[in-house]
């Protein structure tokens, strides 16, 4: 897939899912912004890989829960690059508890990273998206956004928030020829779910059709698809990853 002259910003790119996003839109053409939260460290490996790919590839720190700091990921991130054509919203977190014992900042906490911090990214490029008549936003949701999960009412909230909210700024910014869709991943390898009990895991598997988890490329491949022309009249969609899991 080509992207080549195309810019992507990843928020939450230094390791994980947003890694391998970073490494494929890189791969195929773009130059990239990844945003952090914290390792400068991560981010800037992320950032030596991509230019030793003879691409451009800049790291800026940014806790996208915040408005102000959302700002300025996308003030300086035009300030690297004239344009931006590919935003994909990936940072997340988890808190998972049964409700009973969910703490209020449990809640608060991953409502104001997941869908929060999609909407603060989202709202602070739109303008320059809009001026530009181009672009395609990705937001990362979760299948269980889709389905519900037990001890994740926070996360799976979040997830199903950012499904309402890419159908509802897609058809807002359509005719814009912006283009906006969601990703649901599965059970997906990543320092996210290793942490996870070795049962939880067992029981996963029994319900992936495929019989395996995914891997952080096989979400990264759905990401380059939606960012380039091949899915040109695509938008509002969720497309979900997952090996059957949710089937
Ligand atoms: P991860 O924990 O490895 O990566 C998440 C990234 O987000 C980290 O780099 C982290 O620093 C960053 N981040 C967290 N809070 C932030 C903030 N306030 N500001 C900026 N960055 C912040 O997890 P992952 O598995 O790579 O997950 C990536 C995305 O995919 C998340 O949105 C997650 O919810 C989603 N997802 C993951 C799975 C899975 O099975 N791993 C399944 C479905 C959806």
């Amino acid at each position: 897939m080509n992207l080549n002259g195309k810019n992507a910003i990843i928020t939450g790119g230094s390791r994980g899912i947003g890694k391998e996003i970073a490494l494929i839109l890189a791969k195929n053409g773009a130059d990239i912004v990844i945003n952090y939260s914290n390792n400068a460290k991560k981010a800037t490996e992320v950032v030596d890989m991509i230019k030793d790919m003879g691409r451009n590839a800049y790291a800026i720190k940014a806790d996208i829960s915040k408005m102000d700091e959302a700002k300025k990921l996308i003030k300086e991130a035009y300030e690297k690059f004239e344009k931006i054509d590919i935003l994909v919203n990936n940072a997340g977190i988890t808190r998972d508890n049964l409700i009973m014992r969910m703490k209020e900042e449990e809640w608060d906490d991953v409502i104001e990273v997941n869908l929060k911090g999609t909407f603060n990214v989202s709202k602070s490029i739109i303008r320059k998206m809009m001026k530009q008549k181009s672009g395609s936003i990705i937001n990362i949701s979760s299948v269980v956004g889709i389905t519900g999960n037990p001890g994740q009412c926070n996360y799976a909230a979040s997830k199903a928030g950012i499904i309402g909210f890419t159908k509802s700024l897609s058809k807002e910014i359509g005719k814009k020829n912006i283009r906006v869709n969601a990703i649901a991943p599965g059970f997906i390898q990543t320092e996210m779910t290793d942490n996870l009990n070795e049962d939880i895991k067992e029981e996963y598997l029994k319900n992936i059709s495929l019989g395996k988890f995914g891997s952080a490329l096989d979400v990264a491949n759905a990401v380059l698809f939606l960012s380039s022309d091949l899915s040109q009249y695509i938008t509002g969609q969720t497309i979900v990853v997952d090996g059957g899991l949710s089937v």
